[in-house]
């Protein structure tokens, strides 16, 4: 098997995370954001190639990660963790926001996954990891189309690893909260971020590289027997979940 992998949203947080730790292993990166110059400074800073689409774009998502896939002599990794999300009450939410958190969240791991599987399939299989989060599982108060959009990736992935294995495995990973450009404004907030911390068993906010190491696993063969799973990586708050229903009121509060 030859190839490398690409990460959409590879140019900050989760993804600038995974593009590190797999050019610490040796593994060839194309780095794909609508920020081309986000993507082409963690490319420079890994070696790798950089891309740039909007991923709700199909047509465009299409020609980036056949060109990444050109360039990295093949395609045997894909990571859809580009999204993005909003906070605000479930009447106040206009259709174009809807379809936009679904066009990028959901129709863009859609589309990179129908684009990718021909081209991992000549390079002899691969491995698919969707970037899905807790609120995908359990919806969060204010979030009510990120958290569908985000279900849906997670029934996405099981449909895609059902329809594309044996060559390809898929697999989602939703993460609790992580600090990251995303959400500074939130985990900046002292008073909020120690509500947050308190409600989550392991006491913490996660980190990027953390979620990262959970990534990169599932590329890897060291999970060559796993596809269809969806791991929540969260610091068990979503076993607290209840106990978090007033810092969710407070944020929507205070930031919608
Ligand atoms: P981030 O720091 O904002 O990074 C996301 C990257 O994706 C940014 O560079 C962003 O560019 C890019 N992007 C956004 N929309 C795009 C589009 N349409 N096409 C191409 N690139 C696009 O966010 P993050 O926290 O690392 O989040 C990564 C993923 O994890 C997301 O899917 C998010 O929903 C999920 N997640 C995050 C958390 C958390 O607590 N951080 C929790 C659960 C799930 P711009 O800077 O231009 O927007």
């Amino acid at each position: 098997m030859t190839g490398g992998v690409i990460v959409t949203g590879g140019g900050s947080g989760i993804g600038a995370a995974v593009c590190r730790q797999l050019a610490a292993q040796g593994v060839a990166v194309g780095v794909l954001d609508r920020n081309a110059s986000a993507a082409a400074q963690i490319a420079e800073e890994v070696g790798g190639v950089a891309l740039s689409a909007n991923v709700a774009n199909s047509e465009a998502l299409a020609a980036e990660l056949e060109r990444g896939a050109e360039q990295l002599h093949g395609l045997v990794g894909l990571v859809n963790n580009a999204g993005i999300g909003n906070l605000k009450g479930f009447e106040s939410y206009t259709d174009a926001e809807i379809d936009l958190i679904f066009a990028v969240n959901f129709s863009g791991t859609y589309s990179a996954m129908r684009t990718a599987a021909p081209l991992m399939r000549a390079s002899g299989g691969g491995s698919i990891v969707n970037v899905a989060s807790v609120s995908g599982v359990r919806p969060t108060r204010g979030e009510a189309p990120y958290s569908a959009a985000k279900a849906a990736v997670i029934a996405l992935s099981q449909a895609a690893a059902l329809e594309l294995a044996p060559q390809i495995r898929v697999n989602s990973v939703s993460p609790g909260f992580i600090r990251t450009p995303l959400n500074e404004v939130l985990a900046g907030d002292e008073q909020l971020r120690s509500q947050i911390e308190a409600g989550t068993p392991l006491g913490r906010l996660g980190r990027a590289d953390e979620v990262s190491e959970l990534i990169v696993f599932l590329l890897s063969d060291r999970s060559a027997y796993l596809t269809g799973q969806n791991l929540v990586l969260d610091g068990g708050s979503l076993l607290n979940s209840a106990q978090m229903d007033p810092v969710l009121e407070t944020m929507l509060d205070r930031y919608s």
